[in-house]
């Protein structure tokens, strides 16, 4: 379901291969409507839509008494030559396509289309019929009669042509070259009436498009994601630097980045584009931070996918919404795309409740994966790589898959070193962290991090003016670490990494 074909390119050679019924699917109504006008030539074109009925699709001009039920029309149409060498966009049926609520109305309508269609694959008749909606419903019984096509945000060429488009009708000054590339860059990820919005406003508060409008625009299209609720942007604070340890994952990264950065040069010498990481192990070990620190080394923004938060909140519509969010970050993309819990999207793979739909998000994911050619990173991470089924661990979908252990001594040394000179630069010199280091076996980075954070405070409130050795090492003598709360998971996931050979990090 993920690689759709597109609207753009497509929609012509559909309807001259006599393909019955084409889905658009698509929230840009207008958008579609050019792309179907452009199609139409010479042929009769008819429009059905909630408000009006039937209407001419190009003058919208009515074709009725304005009220005709779409069961109707489809009724008349089936029965008429009208249909002949003609299109019929259908809009807003909605609800007269959706079987989830099989009621008559949706039962007839799913009939008759059925016959126009068979008539069209018999070729008693030349006609297309074309359904344009934000959202998929198919019913059963057509979906072999429907091809879906989506229609892709705006490219490089369509933002130019609305920008340039937008001068005119506005009638504000020309803007340079590398300015209009810049804003073109800026828009990518976004529908068309948001492009014309967001130009809109800046001209509104400027009088002119002005570099100012650069910011304006970003701004205003994080959020725009934001509302999307699907993806989350990450504002990219974290480092290498902020990293204690995972050498391994580090190196690897920084080449991963150097061929990023360089992208059309790395592909003409040859170099494959950088898929993905998978990052899996022990909790509270660096993994996100790993994730975050990926955004500001690949200098891209950072998109957060919450697997959780997208199987949790929208039981039914995982599917859509993941659907959704890879696009979104191809469109935004180059971008780090961070997938956290990955586990949680197929939990319910081979029994359980949703099974179903965790299978094809499963498969979704797996495809997009294997054939993705854009320039988002995928960084997964994963708590429990039990969880996750094996045909995802297998080479081809990541480019590599490390797994995180508990720090070892030479990690943790850095870990505190990291978290003390954050917090009390002035006190870390006097601090006999050979001590700590080997008072904290078992300790994860964020248990490591909390005792730091706790001794800090107690420093504070006791009004001792300075940390020392031992106020941490109070804090660890009251802490009980991680390898002691979860000895056994812990052990055990251990000896499935090794056993499968997974990088260490
Ligand atoms: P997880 O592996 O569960 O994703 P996180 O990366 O969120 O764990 O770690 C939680 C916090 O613990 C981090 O924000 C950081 O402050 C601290 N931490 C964990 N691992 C490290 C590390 N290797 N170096 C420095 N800090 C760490």
């Amino acid at each position: 379901m993920l690689h759709l074909p597109t609207v753009q390119g497509n929609l012509a050679d559909y309807k001259d291969a006599g393909f019955p019924i084409l889905y658009i699917c698509t929230d840009e109504e207008d958008r579609a409507d050019r792309y179907i006008g452009s199609i139409v030539g010479r042929a009769k074109a008819y429009e059905w839509n909630g408000a009006n009925g039937v209407v001419d699709f190009k003058t919208k001009v009515s074709k009725g008494n304005g009220d005709e039920t779409l069961t109707a029309a489809l009724s008349r149409f089936k029965m008429s030559s009208e249909l002949n060498r003609a299109l019929l966009v259908i809009k807003d049926a909605d609800k007269q396509l959706d079987d989830h609520e099989w009621n008559g109305e949706c039962e007839k309508v799913t009939a008759l289309l059925k016959e126009i269609a068979r008539n069209i694959r018999r070729g008693k008749s030349d006609a297309t019929v074309i359904i344009v909606s934000s959202e998929i419903h198919i019913p059963k019984p057509l979906e072999k009669l429907v091809t879906i096509l989506e229609l892709d945000l705006p490219d490089a060429k369509e933002i130019r042509d609305i920008i340039n488009g937008f001068i005119q009708e506005t009638g504000i000054s020309e803007i340079p070259g590398k300015f209009l590339d810049d804003m073109t860059i800026a828009f990518k990820g976004i529908t068309e009436s948001e492009i014309k919005d967001l130009l809109g406003l800046s001209v509104s508060r400027d009088g002119e498009l002005t570099e100012k409008a650069l910011q304006l625009i970003l701004d205003q299209k994080q959020q725009l994601i934001l509302k999307a609720g699907i993806l989350e942007m990450i504002p990219l604070k974290e480092s290498m630097a902020d990293i204690g340890g995972l050498e391994n994952l580090k190196d690897w990264l920084q080449k991963k980045a150097k061929v990023f950065k360089n992208m059309r040069a790395a592909e003409k010498f040859g170099v494959t584009m950088p898929k993905g990481v998978l990052i899996a192990g022990v909790p509270g070990c660096g993994k996100s931070l790993t994730a975050k620190a990926a955004g500001k080394l690949f200098d891209v923004p950072l998109l957060r996918l919450d697997m959780g938060r997208l199987m949790g909140k929208y039981v039914g519509e995982s599917e859509e919404n993941m659907r959704k969010a890879i696009r979104l970050a191809e469109a935004i993309s180059p971008c780090v795309l961070w997938v956290d819990e990955l586990e949680k999207a197929f939990a319910g793979i081979g029994g359980g409740g949703g099974a179903e739909v965790t299978t094809r998000l499963f498969g979704a994911f797996l495809t997009w994966m294997q054939e993705k050619k854009s320039a988002a990173f995928v960084v997964a991470t994963a708590n429990d790589i039990m969880k996750l089924p094996p045909e995802l661990l297998r080479k081809g979908r990541f480019d590599e898959i490390f797994y995180v252990p508990l720090p070892a001594a030479d990690e943790r040394r850095k870990i505190f070193e990291i978290h003390l000179n954050k917090r009390r630069r002035k006190d870390a010199a006097e601090i006999d962290i050979d001590e700590l280091v080997e008072k904290t076996e078992g300790y994860s980075g964020a248990d490591i991090e909390g005792v730091v954070g706790e001794s800090v405070e107690n420093v504070f409130v006791s009004e001792k003016g300075k940390l020392t050795t031992d106020d941490i090492l109070d804090c660890i003598n009251n802490t009980h670490s991680l390898s002691e709360i979860m000895k056994e998971p812990l052990e055990e996931m251990t000896k499935l990494y090794e056993e499968r050979k997974f990088k260490k990090a």
